[in-house]
């Protein structure tokens, strides 16, 4: 096989959704809700099928239908204050996922290198490596927290230490914001310290901002591509799947300046090359109607978040009242949980890499019917030992899931 693959066949995702599928289980692991997607978005995606204009079945633009490309500028440029031009600054994408991916292709060279945060959606780690560059890391730390419940507020990045991370071969930093799997929702201020070192060092971010709507606790989300400087160096990724609850659609978009986009539209026509139409149509449709009722309780993007607020606060009871303590996420899909108080004493593996946390979830799922994931996935080799005693619980289920999920909780020994 080519050199550029070696060592990456190993994934977290295809390894749970195995095990899950082999087992009866309440599925907090993999990141997709099970409930629907809005009636409006699915009536929208009917109509497409059906509709009398036979091309919504057929090719469209291959770097995106024309209606979504046109509601995601005029969207786009409301939130970040700015003219965008549908067809050259957004390209239309298989997910989020391939966003990522082009944008590693594109913009990433042998040697360069790519500062992730940590912990993060473990696939930056891969597609920099593919492509050739070189990921340094640097963890957000948890500071010390008495007499109240640990926020994803409280794990903060040390500036000094981000700032020693910028070298001549800094091609990039990704944000992940609001963060998977931890929840944290990056301040202004945050924002500005990363901002003003891509700036100085003339560096690219790309932001992957896929749970954009999902902000509790009247957090306010702040777009890093609205700060000084930012716009002309930052690709901004979305997701229909997590805008609309439907991840399966797998509709995705990079919006940034157009000397970077055009590069992802080179990865993208020699790669995938065209979307869904139908999928892409019906995320048009619901975007063109949450813009005219933006803000307004009516919004999806009112409702939704405040649905999984009190979903979250009930998962967070639930792991607490078991002994593990939560850490409350301010904004996305997940809640992280800290096992240290309750270690089991789990037979070693064979897999001399496996940590306790790996251990925990395949114990989880095949004995006490309940899958996680191990955060330790979400950190590089020489950090993942520190956070072993963590794991990963997606709320955006159904109560009675929750309950089901609360019911195992209760009984965990
Ligand atoms: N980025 C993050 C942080 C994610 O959690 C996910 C998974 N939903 C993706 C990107 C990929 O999104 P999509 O399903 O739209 O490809
Ligand atoms: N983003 C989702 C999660 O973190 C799904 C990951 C995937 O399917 N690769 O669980």
């Amino acid at each position: 096989s080519a050199r550029r693959i070696e060592g990456l066949d190993k994934n977290i995702w295809v390894e749970i959704t195995k095990l899950v599928s082999q087992h009866q289980v309440v599925n907090l692991g993999q990141g997709f809700p099970d409930f629907s997607p809005p009636q409006f978005v699915k009536e929208a995606f009917i109509r497409a099928l059906n509709s009398e204009n036979s091309l919504m079945n057929q090719y469209t633009r291959g770097f995106g239908h024309p209606p979504l490309v046109n509601i995601l500028a005029l969207f786009f440029g409301k939130l970040l204050g700015r003219d965008i031009n549908a067809l050259d600054e957004v390209l239309v994408t298989v997910g989020a996922y391939e966003a990522l991916f082009c944008f590693f292709q594109a913009m990433v060279d042998d040697g360069d290198e790519v500062i992730i945060i940590e912990p993060f959606f473990d696939c930056y780690e891969m597609m920099a490596q593919m492509a050739g560059g070189r990921p340094v890391f640097i963890p957000l730390q948890p500071k010390p927290v008495s007499g109240r419940m640990v926020t994803s507020a409280d794990w903060e990045l040390d500036p000094a230490e981000l700032a020693n991370k910028f070298t001549k071969r800094t091609k990039a930093v990704i944000l992940n914001n609001p963060n998977n799997p931890l929840g944290k929702v990056f301040t202004r201020k945050e924002l500005e310290l990363i901002a003003d070192l891509c700036v100085k060092h003339d560096v690219l971010c790309l932001s992957d901002e896929v749970y954009e709507w999902l902000v509790y606790d009247g957090k306010e989300h702040v777009r890093i591509a609205t700060l000084p400087g930012m716009w002309e160096r930052t690709v901004t990724v979305g997701s229909g799947g997590k805008t609309f609850s439907a991840t399966g659609w797998k509709v995705g978009w990079a919006i940034g300046p157009k000397q970077v986009l055009r590069h992802l539209r080179t990865v993208h026509q020699n790669t995938v090359f065209h979307c869904a139409t139908a999928a892409q149509q019906a995320v048009a449709e619901g975007l063109t109607k949450e813009l005219e009722c933006l803000g307004k309780p009516e919004s999806y993007f009112i409702s939704l978040p405040q649905e999984l607020q009190r979903k979250r606060d009930r998962l967070a009871a639930s792991i607490n009242a078991a002994g593990l303590k939560s850490i409350l996420p301010e904004g996305g899909y997940f809640l992280i949980a800290d096992v240290t108080a309750t270690r089991f004493d789990l037979p070693d593996s064979t897999d001399p890499e496996e940590l306790y946390d790996d251990k925990l979830v395949k114990r989880m799922i095949t004995e006490q019917g309940l899958a996680a994931i191990p955060v330790s996935v979400f950190y590089s080799a020489e950090h993942k030992k520190e956070f072993e005693n963590y794991i990963r619980f997606c709320f955006a289920k159904e109560d009675s899931t929750l309950s089901k999920a609360e019911k195992i909780l209760q009984e965990w020994k």
